[in-house]
């Protein structure tokens, strides 16, 4: 029996990398992860390579099925420079957490888009739909746009085995978001790279294009989309002390600039200090607080302060691998 295994990387363009794959055609596939051959592609095509020396290579690194193809496997790739070192656009070689001790769950906003008015859907041709205030968690045509669309997404997610913990519709006009959370870093990030995928994917059957940009429009008064990061590690999950919280949340302060920069791009666009954001000039921690950089969930708190945190500035075009990679890094120099 042949085998469609569809190779999925990110390619080399910045600020925003974008997802590329291609289908590999295998016999007798047994479906596990070391039976996925490393394979090739042309870099000069995706930013990677100069075209004098154009071969980058794809090593796999998470696989799952591919529910919406007979015979499919979806198959995440990294990406290896051809000396077989990872290539610079490889974020996710960056995370130390090979014991996988950091949880991640990643809230991912994002807004359907018409591709032929460039708006979202539910906007009029012309002008615009009420404003914010009915379209959060809704329901009914006059404010939930494209849930056929989300519906379908979070079957096929769920059938792929992806952890999808929910899905709500957001405070924008034709603005979703999913969870997806896992115990490990590198598999939260693999998670919600394959998500995003089948979002795209099924978004061209509808002839809707997801957009991933954390303010698409702009400086009107409607929210943009996030990315918030809840994490924890041992440490965190049972630390029962208030004094270790503030120790690793000070531990964030001196690299806010550190941080910014992998967590995604024109944040500055987003994070304003309006629209349930802090400003990007500024850091802040606090209980409950949705207008913090880094929330502290009341479960923490109610725990006796063993839980997890949120970090609520990276945004929904960040790549998960590098906010993760980020904020390991950042808590490990506070331990
Ligand atoms: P909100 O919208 O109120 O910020 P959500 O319910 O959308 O919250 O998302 C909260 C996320 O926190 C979920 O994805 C969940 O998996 C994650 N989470 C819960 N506990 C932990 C933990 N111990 N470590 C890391 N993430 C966690
Ligand atoms: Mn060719
Ligand atoms: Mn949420
Ligand atoms: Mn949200
Ligand atoms: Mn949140």
């Amino acid at each position: 029996m042949a085998s469609k295994l569809e190779y999925i990387w990110l390619d080399g363009y910045k600020p925003t990398q974008s997802l590329r794959s291609k289908t590999k055609i295998e016999k007798d596939f047994s479906g596990k992860l070391e039976d996925c051959p490393l394979w090739s592609f042309d870099g000069s095509s995706t930013e990677q390579a100069p075209g004098g020396s154009s071969d980058c290579i794809l090593k796999p690194v998470f696989i799952c099925a591919d529910p919406q193809r007979k015979d499919g496997f979806l198959v995440m790739c990294e990406v290896l420079s051809s000396d077989g070192k990872p290539h610079e656009s490889n974020g996710r070689a960056l995370i130390e957490d090979d014991d996988n001790d950091f949880w991640f769950g990643f809230e991912q906003e994002y807004f359907l888009w018409d591709p032929e008015t460039n708006k979202p859907l539910g906007f009029p041709v012309n002008g615009y739909p009420s404003p914010q205030g009915p379209y959060y968690c809704s329901v009914g045509a006059n404010n939930a746009f494209g849930r056929e669309i989300v519906e379908e997404h979070l079957d096929v997610c769920l059938e792929a085995g992806l952890n999808v913990e929910g899905i709500n519709a957001e405070v924008a006009a034709g603005q979703w978001e999913f969870q997806i959370f896992s115990k490990g870093a590198k598999d939260a990030g693999d998670q919600i790279w394959v998500a995003r995928y089948l979002l795209e994917r099924i978004g061209e059957s509808y002839g809707v294009s997801i957009n991933w940009h954390c303010k698409p429009l702009g400086k009107l008064d409607w929210n943009g989309s996030g990315m918030h990061a809840n994490f924890s590690n041992t440490v965190l999950r049972t630390a029962a002390s208030e004094e270790t919280y503030k120790k690793i949340l000070e531990a964030f302060r001196p690299v806010v600039k550190e941080h910014i920069e992998v967590y995604g791009a024109d944040n500055e666009q987003r994070l304003t200090g309006k629209h349930e954001t802090a400003s990007i000039h500024d850091y802040s921690y606090g209980v409950s607080d949705r207008g913090a950089s880094i929330r502290i969930p009341l479960y923490t708190v109610q725990k006796g302060w063993s839980g997890y945190l949120e970090d609520r500035r990276p945004n929904s075009a960040a790549d998960p691998y590098k906010v993760a990679a980020r904020i390991i890094k950042t808590v490990k120099s506070a331990l």
